[in-house]
């Protein structure tokens, strides 16, 4: 049974704790660098992105957390975790720094005020059962991406339809929305597959 922790500094691990439980992980809070060692794949919760660069610099975590993913540890981040794995980030805080590993520029709160928090279906490529109950809470989307992402998900519909809201390079898994709020596991379950991969 493959190791996933959930950075554990700000957000909502709890949640994610239940959903790869549900998908057959053992999930596990990472609060410091050494915990690093032991996993074999790491989710980013949503939260609040500024506050989690603020916490894993405070804490150590940055450079331990980019040496794994320049390793190749599978990471999947939902919200403030895909801003987290974004190389490049718009309208973030000056100081804000994010772990990065997924070739894309992200931009935080796009979908403005009128649309800050909705809920739409996701067609997500190589899923199967139907589209996700996407849930946005202030969420990115995913500005552009380099040749080496593959992109999962764009809304069909709506005033931001035809924008980005899922991608994914190598062993690295980011989403605009939070399928740990929904009780609807694929996701998490699409993750753990490729943590499995992984560690083969
Ligand atoms: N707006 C938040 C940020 O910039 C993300 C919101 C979320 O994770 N639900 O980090």
């Amino acid at each position: 049974t493959p190791v996933v922790g959930v950075l554990a500094l700000q957000g909502d691990v709890r949640e994610h704790a239940v959903a790869l439980a549900e998908a057959d992980a053992l999930a596990r809070p990472v609060r410091r660098p050494e915990e690093l060692a032991e996993l074999d794949g790491l989710v980013i919760p949503g939260g609040e992105s500024t506050t989690m660069s603020n916490l894993a610099l405070a804490f150590g975590l940055m450079e331990p957390l980019r040496a794994r993913v320049a390793e190749g540890l599978p990471v999947y981040g939902s919200c403030a975790g895909m801003i987290m794995l974004a190389d490049k980030i718009l309208d973030g805080r000056d100081d804000q720094q994010s772990v990065g590993g997924i070739d894309m520029t992200v931009r935080r709160n796009a979908f403005g005020r009128q649309n800050e928090s909705f809920e739409s279906p996701v067609d997500f490529a190589g899923l199967e059962g139907g589209p996700l109950h996407g849930v946005f809470i202030r969420a990115p989307w995913v500005e552009s991406v380099g040749a080496g992402v593959q992109v999962l998900a764009e809304l069909s519909g709506g005033p931001a339809a035809g924008r980005v809201v899922a991608v994914r390079q190598g062993n690295l898994l980011a989403t605009s929305f939070h399928p740990e709020l929904t009780g609807d596991h694929r996701v998490h379950a699409y993750f753990v597959d490729l943590v499995r991969a992984a560690a083969r």
